[in-house]
Order: C-alpha cells, then structure tokens, then sequence
C-alpha cells in the first residue's frame, strides 16, 4: 500500500452511490471493503474493481445490528491492518405521507438511516481512537437542510444525521478524526424503489428526471478523503445543475 492509499470500509456498497464510491476509490488506489445485504452485487463488484487492477473485499452487513456492523470493521482491519475511512452511505427512502400510517417504514428509515450510522460510529470510532485518527463520511442529502411532504421522516433521519456528524466534528477537537457531511440532491440509484405509497412514488419520477448520475456523489467523496490530514471538508452539497 502507498502513503496516499488509505483503507475505506463502505456501507450501502452494492448499488448507486456506494457502488459508484467504491469504483472511484479503488481507482484512485485506495483499498476498499464493502458491506450491504445482496453479496451477490458485492462479490460481482468485488470482481470488476480487481480486474482493473484495483483491491476490494466484501462482507455480509445489516447496519441495523451493531454487533454486525462491530464485526464488518473488524473484518476490514483484518483483511488490511487498519481503518482510515468509515463511508456510512446506507439508507432507504420509503416515503409517503404521515396519514399514510406506514409505522413500520417510519421505524426502517430510523432504523437504517440513523441507527446504522451511530453503530458504523460505535464500530469505528474506538479503532480509529486507537490507531491515532481516522475519517468518518456520513451521507445526509439535500432533504437534511429542507423538508417537503411525504419526506417528513425521510427528512429528519437526514436532519439527524447532519446533528450528528456535526456533534462528532467538535467533539473531535485534537484533529485526529475527520468528519464529512455529503448531501446529494438527486441522483440515479435504486433508492426509489423503497417507496412503497403509490403517490409518492409516481411524484419521484418527475422530480428524479434530472437526476444526477452516482459517480458525481462519488467524487464530492474522493475529494473529501483527498485533503490532507489537517483540512476537514465539513459538508458538501452535490446537486444537479438544474434542480430547483
Ligand atoms: P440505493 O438504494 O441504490 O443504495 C442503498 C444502499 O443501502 C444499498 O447498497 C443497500 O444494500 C444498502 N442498505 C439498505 N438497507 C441496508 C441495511 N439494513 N444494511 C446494510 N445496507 C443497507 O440508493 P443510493 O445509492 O441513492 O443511497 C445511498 C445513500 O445516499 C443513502 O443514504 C441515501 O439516503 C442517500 N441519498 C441518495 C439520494 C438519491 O437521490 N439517490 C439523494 C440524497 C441522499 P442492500 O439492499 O444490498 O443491503
């Protein structure tokens, strides 16, 4: 591994941004491992990165079990010695109107969206403390700085997740842990196809024409883990050009 090669564990790896991250990074020779719950897309990604001459590694991963996300960073120190950068990029986008009463969907999007963050936190936060520093970047989105209707919980996960990367950032004041705060707006990937209310989903395809492909998100991120160690990029927000 050279200096500039750092080890990247990403969750959510096996479509859309993810999978587009773990392209670009491994293209830039970092070494990758990738956690989400399809290993089939995992193992194919795993497979096209190493045959352009690039390093990943897979593992099985719920973000919703901490005792699950413990053992993917384990598993990652394992396969390369340590951990610079936890990607906690996994989420869902179920929405739907609050009447609609989708209370299970409510606790999915809490469950995944929030939760899985503060477990990828829990995990690497003690590994990173350990071995002197490390970097955490948390994808939020647009819907982290406005709200709009059938997104209210979509929206507060995404809230959420910028109070608490912002909490992590200055808790943090000795430098060694970075913490970056990616927001797309739209951008093509599967995560429509979590809605479920009829509704909601026929106004995503509108509001998704323009759609941003992946690999932009992807490089805002490559970015982020490209400064050097004393400069921290806070927060990004990637939008398309024409959204509103
Ligand atoms: P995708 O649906 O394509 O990707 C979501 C990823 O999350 C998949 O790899 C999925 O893998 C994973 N995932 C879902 N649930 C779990 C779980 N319980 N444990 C582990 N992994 C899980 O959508 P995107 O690429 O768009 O989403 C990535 C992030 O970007 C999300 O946080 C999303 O909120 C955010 N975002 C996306 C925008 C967009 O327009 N696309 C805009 C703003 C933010 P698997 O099902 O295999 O477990």
């Amino acid at each position: 591994m050279t200096n500039a090669a750092k080890v990247v564990a990403i969750t959510g790896a096996s479509s859309g941004i993810g999978e587009a991250t773990a392209r670009q990074l491994a293209a830039d020779g970092h070494h990758v491992f990738l956690g989400a719950r399809r290993t089939d897309r995992l193992e194919a990604l795993t497979r096209d990165i190493a045959t352009v001459g690039g390093c990943a590694a897979f593992r099985r991963l719920d973000v919703t079990d901490s005792a699950d996300v413990r053992e993917f960073v384990a598993a990652a120190r394992e396969r390369y010695g340590r951990l610079d950068v936890l990607v906690n990029n996994a989420g869902v986008m179920p929405l739907s109107p609050l009447d609609a009463l989708k209370v299970d969907e409510w606790d999915r999007t809490i469950d995944v969206n929030v939760r899985g963050v503060l477990h990828g936190i829990a995990a690497a936060l003690p590994v990173m403390r350990a071995q002197g520093g490390g970097h955490f970047v948390n994808i939020a989105s647009v819907g982290a700085y406005e709200v709009c209707a059938t997104a209210a919980v979509y929206c507060a996960s995404k809230f959420a997740v910028r109070a608490i990367s912002e909490g992590l950032r200055q808790e943090s004041p000795d430098g060694s842990i970075r913490v970056t705060l990616v927001s797309p707006g739209v951008t093509e990937s599967e995560l429509a196809d979590t809605i479920s209310d009829p509704v909601a989903r026929e106004a995503m395809k509108t509001y998704r024409a323009v759609a941003l492909p992946a690999s932009a998100v992807a490089r805002a991120i490559a970015y982020a883990i490209s400064q050097p160690a004393q400069v921290d990029v806070n927060e990004l927000v990637v939008r398309p050009t024409a959204s509103a």
